[in-house]
């Protein structure tokens, strides 16, 4: 049997991808072996010109590396890079997002192949990645519908789509029936969820609620304008974990502007504040160093995230992306600044989400992931990570802990019977 190598760059949607693949490969062999394959399945990331270069790279030293196998160029790569690769003969093969449940077929090409596809597909497979043997990550859409200045996803991902909400629910029953008992919604644009289906984020969410064994809800991000009134009733909810993500992506608002953000300080203020005074945690996306973000601006946005209830941060430093409205804008932030910027900001946040841990030292409940010399650790409710010291197992369970030790550097518990 031939065998396959798949590699993965990007982020955790792609990952997801790869699973699609290796799911549909009934005539091949997976191998961890890429030097000796036939195949090398690059599931590409296409996020920044540093992206791009590091995909050209590993293209080119697995042609050094492994001349026999046939380099097949996947994932959001394919649709910015694949044709010139694929003219270039770098590649013998280029198959777009839609194609990925064709790759048995796809891979008995004899001859060479650019199979790009279309970018309104959605997969009928539905992809759980699992954390221990108690949370699963559930991939529920797929593509997004914004235009943010600096990014290329919209272009190589499509607009948003979601998938079935019965497919949705049957899964996550399956999981739930196993033994699964948290559940992380993701996609690309996951609060976009339903829109194209007549229904809503908050009606799965609340649908999933009540299936048995699904103890707590968790959403991978959602964007300022996606949070409605229904959503907002959902906050009460035992089951909801008491921590969103919301990405902001900055706080001064001619930031916003430039980026072709849809959100605005003043509101996305008040949102955060009503979202904490209901017992939230709260994280957010910010972008460093972005074109046009200058002394003035970036001391603004500081005072403002200093006014935020933030308890958690995703802090990038801005990256240029060719083919995007942000890679021709002036004036660009030197590499120095960005970082001080990103490291200022991290400080804060951390020092935010210490002050909240101090006020947070009961009722945490902790599911725990696999231990190591009787040292187990997991998320509580706020999605900050316990350590529990425990004479018993406690893989994959969940524990309440009502004393904790906190630190500047994380949360400790000892937890025995
Ligand atoms: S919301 Fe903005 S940053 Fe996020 S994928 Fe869509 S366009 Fe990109």
């Amino acid at each position: 049997m031939q065998k396959v190598y798949f590699k993965t760059f990007g982020c955790r949607t792609n990952q997801f991808d790869t699973q699609v693949m290796m799911s549909k490969l009934k005539d091949y062999e997976l191998t961890d072996d890429e030097l000796h394959s036939d195949f090398i399945v690059v599931n590409s990331c296409t996020v920044t010109n540093g992206a791009d270069s590091s995909v050209r790279n590993y293209i080119s030293s697995m042609h050094r590396k492994n001349p026999n196998a046939k380099v097949i160029l996947a994932g959001c790569g394919s649709h910015s890079k694949g044709e010139s690769l694929f003219e270039d003969k770098k590649v013998f093969g280029v198959m777009g997002h839609s194609e990925k449940e064709n790759i048995n077929t796809i891979l008995k090409h004899k001859e060479a192949f650019y199979q790009i596809g279309d970018l309104e597909h959605i997969d009928t497979t539905i992809v759980e990645e699992f954390v221990g043997k108690s949370r699963a990550f559930i991939k529920i859409q797929e593509g997004c519908d914004f235009a943010c200045s600096y990014c290329i996803i919209p272009q190589v991902r499509g607009a948003a789509r979601s998938h079935k909400e019965e497919t949705i629910l049957e899964q996550i029953s399956k999981l739930a029936s196993n033994g699964f008992g948290e559940f992380i919604l993701t996609g690309t644009n996951v609060g976009s969820y339903g829109k194209d289906h007549n229904t809503s984020m908050a009606k799965l969410i609340k649908k999933m609620s009540q299936i048995r064994g699904v103890r707590r809800i968790r959403i991978g991000s959602l964007e300022p304008i996606q949070i409605d009134d229904e959503f907002m009733e959902l906050l009460k909810e035992p089951w909801m974990a008491k921590q969103l993500h919301i990405a902001l992506q900055h706080t001064s608002d001619k930031m916003l502007q430039i980026m072709n953000r849809r959100n605005d300080f003043k509101s996305d203020l008040e949102m955060f504040q009503t979202i904490a005074s209901k017992g939230y945690a709260l994280g957010t996306d910010f972008i460093v160093g972005h074109p046009g973000e200058d002394d003035k601006e970036w001391s603004k946005a500081i005072s403002r995230v200093k006014e935020l209830p933030l308890t958690h941060v995703h802090a990038f430093s801005y990256s240029k992306r060719d083919n995007t409205a942000s890679s021709t804008m002036k004036p660009e932030i030197r590499g120095n600044i960005a970082k001080d910027r990103h490291r200022e900001l991290t400080k804060i946040i951390q020092a935010k989400n210490y002050v909240f841990r101090r006020e947070h030292t009961s009722n945490l409940e902790v599911l725990l992931e696999k231990g190591k010399s009787g040292i187990y650790s997991g998320f509580d409710q706020y999605f900050n990570k316990v350590e529990v010291l425990s004479d018993e197992d406690l893989s994959s369970n969940w524990v309440t802990i009502n004393d904790v030790e906190v630190s500047d550097v994380g949360n400790k518990a000892k937890f025995f019977t």
